[in-house]
């Protein structure tokens, strides 16, 4: 298989290449050449099959030419290495709990997967590679969480000072060993400009072997799928194929559903569920993509005005916004929606919602009123531990936090430097090797 750009079909890269790059010099996502079809045998007998044989068969096509067959085998078991279980949470709702990993987010999934394969793409080579990622939250606990102890690789993790839960704060400045967490005094947005201005410097580029760890990486990407195959496996109506709702934020995760649905995956509908920020909600109600700034809200980790993936859904439905609209629909939830669902569900269903999931829920269960017959399933995407401060009050009890003790004990180490690009390069060629 081989990956083009977005911005000029011509550009191609291997897996490897696309990897190792994260994306095309041209700045074009990388996007597979074809994309596999998967026989209906297959998920009419998806009973059969263990957790790492779906995820070994739905990869395997988009990995052969670069991963031989048992270092496959070996990063999806090490990947998937968690349980992701699909719990009944009301009669026609249910939970896709993707939480059950080191950093308990869904994103576990694609920075494990990512980090195993940069590992063997780079195992001969002589200059250690750089990882350089600015989180918002949850992308710096799971890169630096799959990345950890991983020979060959260096990981430097910028994130906004005093914008993230305490949780996730520990989760990226505790591991130590080949992670740094680096602490930005200013925003996500100067984080994320710091480290786009060091992948543009060709000077730091002749001392360090830079490369990104971001949702837009393949790597991070493709893995994804597995999970939505998962849920397929354990959905207990097989005659009638659930509505899934995804929590979206940049839409790495709802695209991976929708390259699985492209699959011949049996899904009825996605509901691309958002918070307050709606580019997508918008652009399918009247066909205008108008990207906007970030607007701060309780989901945080998908507090995005202008999604990264947008470009690959477009390309999985060839542009056309009319059979996009037959397959995804898009609803934009407020924050008080958002804290009255994860009161009404933990009172009702006993069920404790993290704020990301409970967007999720909230557009499904909207949807679910207006059609009859249907069920569905959100994605959970993160534990609700990690917002215990959002979460305690709005169910007016206190949770169990025992998967995080060990964690909340520890303590950060990061070093503070300023929005200030001369600071990131010194301390970037410093630590050359
Ligand atoms: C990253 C994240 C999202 C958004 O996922 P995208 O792939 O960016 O759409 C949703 N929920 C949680 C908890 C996340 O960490």
């Amino acid at each position: 298989m081989r990956y083009y750009s977005l911005n000029d079909s011509t550009h191609t890269a291997s897996f490897a290449e696309a990897t190792i790059e994260g994306q095309g010099m041209d700045k074009g996502l990388y996007f597979p050449q074809t994309i596999p079809f998967f026989h209906k045998g297959f998920f009419q007998d998806i009973t059969q099959y263990t957790r790492e044989e779906i995820a070994f068969m739905v990869l395997h096509p988009y990995v052969k030419d670069d991963l031989p067959d048992e270092e496959l085998t070996r990063i999806v078991s090490e990947t998937i290495n968690f349980s992701i279980p699909l719990v009944q949470v009301s009669n026609d709702i249910f939970c896709l709990e993707l939480f059950h990993g080191p950093t308990q987010a869904f994103k576990d999934v694609g920075a494990r997967f990512m980090s195993r394969c940069l590992g063997y793409f780079v195992r001969n080579n002589n200059k250690e590679v750089t990882v350089l990622v600015a989180t918002s939250g949850d992308t710096g606990g799971a890169v630096a969480n799959g990345f950890y102890g991983v020979e060959g690789v260096n990981v430097i993790i910028l994130y906004p000072s005093g914008k993230v839960s305490p949780v996730q704060e520990l989760q990226l400045t505790t591991l130590g060993g080949n992670i740094t967490a680096l602490e930005v005094a200013g925003n996500f947005d100067d984080c994320q400009a710091l480290v786009k201005q060091a992948f543009s410097d060709n000077q730091l580029k002749e001392h360090l072997f830079l490369t990104s760890a971001n949702s837009i990486n393949v790597a991070r990407w493709l893995p994804q799928q597995v999970y939505y195959f998962l849920a397929w496996q354990q959905w207990p109506y097989k005659s009638n194929p659930p509505v899934v709702s995804v929590p979206s934020g940049n839409f790495g995760n709802i695209c991976a559903g929708l390259l699985a649905f492209k699959s011949g995956l049996p899904v009825r509908r996605f509901i691309a569920a958002c918070n307050a920020n709606d580019v997508v909600p918008h652009y399918l109600a009247n066909g205008r993509y108008n990207p906007q700034k970030a607007i701060a809200t309780l989901s945080n980790a998908m507090d995005v005005g202008d999604p990264s993936n947008w470009v690959r859904i477009r390309q999985l439905f060839e542009n056309n916004l009319e059979s996009l609209r037959s397959s995804v629909l898009a609803e934009s939830i407020t924050d008080r929606e958002t804290l009255s669902t994860i009161e009404q569900v933990y009172k009702q269903h006993h069920y404790t919602l993290d704020p990301h999931g409970a967007v999720g829920y909230t557009a499904l269960a909207h949807y679910l009123e207006n059609v009859e017959d249907q069920k569905g399933y959100f994605l959970e995407t993160a534990h609700p531990i990690k917002f215990y401060e959002t979460i305690e009050p709005a169910i007016g009890n206190s949770i169990d936090k025992s998967i995080v003790h060990s964690l909340l004990t520890k303590k950060k180490t990061s070093i503070k430097i300023s929005p200030d690009y001369t600071q990131l390069k010194d301390f970037l060629l410093a630590n050359a090797r």
